[in-house]
């Protein structure tokens, strides 16, 4: 039940798997330490997540949704389709960013009803910054990236270290940084390529607002201190912007396994996590590899040959995350027979669609992962200790294998090297099969490589886990961040 004197915080996530999961995550951590909390959100978006509202509620946490019409015929759209994901057309993602923006009017409306203490929003929706200094309320700006990937955004859109190169293939270093960080363009968002991009939020690559970012309270960052310290310290004092290190949240809020398996899913719920946990139960401690490209890329079915290939030849075991689409499309039958193959000799078993990664990632038969490098992903998977194979596709991807493979030295880089666009297959060289089953080797074996990227992941993991409990960092910064927004809450009430 909510107090007149709680502090009353609403968020406002952001359609996609990647920057939804996370702000859910860091909603019901506020509603955990005694804040009152209103999630502004759809119906189709709510589904995905409102079995862990539902259950922090019957908790005792003061946690709700706020569920908003998403104007679906007005942009010519059916029901229920608002959530960006894999395989939607260019056409409709351009009808639900046109819907997103539809948005603004209903939920600045919806702040002056519910007149918050303070607002969390999404980089994407810079929009809310003004709204919400009309009524003199603080923005906290919710960046679901790594801080190394905002400075980078940041250094290279400044400093244009890249203009200069004859070729996309060349490389560049980003300037300012204290670690060596070498680039290509190619591997750089296009938006920092070319000058003004109008529409490259359109295109979704994760163009962050710096200029509402530099006008709102602070930034909260799903991150913690050990893991980028370095430019934790660059940005809070280069760019000069206040912010909080609160993660990983995943590991805060999600600490059984009902509440790893429940969260994030999307339309098609797993639903066979018996059976998975089985067979991961029936495998020895950190044998099994986890290859996931996260919940919007793709890649090509020659790709998928290779992948399949390279981790049957790798001779270790592995979990595979597939899309469904890509059986369908996949006339010849390769994936099905691959299935069954995997069946037969129970070295690999395969996900169609969606995994409860969490609970893939935090089983002890789980040793490693590939991964497309979404900075969640990456930061479950620090979370767990495992080391990884890079293979990042868009966005900030490439900025965060740079942190893995060269800053933390916990990631071996096999993937693409082509900074794409994300909706459907970009053909580009493919990687090949010997190429996969070699990083494998290295990962999983026991070369002396693999053991000493081992140990450093299992150690930062063990911060992870640290930093999250009483005392820890992102502990005290969370209580922090809170006691500071009581605080304001109690002056402005003096003031008025
Ligand atoms: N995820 C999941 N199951 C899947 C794919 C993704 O639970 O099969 C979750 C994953 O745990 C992460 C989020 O979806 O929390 C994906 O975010 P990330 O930043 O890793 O990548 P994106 O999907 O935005 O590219």
């Amino acid at each position: 039940q909510q107090s007149h004197h709680q502090l009353h915080v609403v968020f406002v996530p952001y359609p996609t798997p990647g920057h939804m999961i996370p702000m859910i995550d860091t909603a019901r951590l506020f509603a955990k330490h005694g804040v009152n909390v209103t999630i502004i959100t759809t119906h189709a978006s709510a589904s995905t997540f409102q079995k862990s509202i539902d259950s922090d509620f019957s908790s005792g946490y003061s946690i709700k949704t706020h569920l908003i019409h998403f104007p679906s015929s007005q942009v010519g759209l059916p029901n229920g389709v608002e959530n960006l994901k894999d395989g939607t057309s260019r056409e409709i993602f351009a009808k639900i960013c046109r819907g997103i923006s539809l948005l603004q009017e209903p939920i600045e409306l919806l702040f002056h009803d519910l007149q918050p203490d303070c607002i969390v929003t999404d980089l994407m929706h810079d929009w809310t910054v003004d709204a919400a200094a009309k009524l003199g309320i603080p923005t906290i700006h919710y960046y679901s990236a790594s801080y190394f990937s905002n400075c980078a955004f940041r250094y290279i859109a400044k400093y244009r270290p890249h203009d200069d190169l004859v070729s996309d293939t060349h490389k560049f270093t980003i300037p300012g940084f204290p670690h060596t960080i070498e680039m290509t363009p190619l591997q750089t968002p296009d938006w920092l390529k070319v000058k003004n991009t109008a529409n490259s939020k359109l295109f979704l690559d994760l163009a962050p607002t710096f200029e509402s970012e530099d006008r709102s309270y602070g930034t909260l960052y799903n991150s913690f201190h050990e893991l980028e310290s370095d430019y934790e310290k660059l940005n809070k004092t280069t760019i000069g912007i206040k912010s909080w290190s609160v993660g990983p949240v995943s590991a805060w809020v999600n600490k059984d396994d009902e509440r790893k398996a429940n969260r994030g899913h999307m339309e098609k719920k797993f639903g066979k996590e018996k059976e998975l946990l089985n067979w991961l139960d029936s495998k020895p401690n950190d044998s099994v590899l986890y290859v996931s490209f996260g919940s919007l890329s793709r890649v090509s079915h020659a790709q998928i040959v290779e992948i399949a290939h390279g981790l049957e030849n790798s001779g270790h075991n592995f979990i595979w995350v597939v899309r469904e689409k890509d059986k369908e499309e996949d006339k010849e039958g390769f994936l099905h027979d691959f299935e069954e193959r995997m069946k037969e000799s129970n070295q690999g078993y395969i996900i169609w669609n969606w995994a409860p990664q969490l609970l893939i990632l935090d089983h002890p038969s789980t040793g490693g992962i590939v991964t497309h490098c979404g900075w969640n992903s990456t930061l479950e998977s620090v979370n767990a200790g495992l080391p990884m194979i890079t293979w990042p596709m868009f966005a900030d991807q490439f900025f965060n294998e740079k942190l893995l493979v060269d800053v933390l030295k916990i990631g071996v880089s096999v993937g693409s090297k082509l900074n794409k666009f994300w909706l459907g297959i970009v053909e580009e060289i493919v990687v090949k099969r010997e190429e996969i089953a070699k990083a494998v080797e290295i990962l999983m074996g026991n070369d002396q490589e693999g053991k000493e990227m081992r140990t450093r992941a299992k150690k930062l993991g063990d911060a992870a886990k640290r930093t999250i409990e009483e005392g820890g960092d992102s502990y005290n910064n969370l209580v922090q961040l809170i006691d500071e927004l009581k605080s304001l809450k109690i002056s402005k009430a003096l003031c008025s």
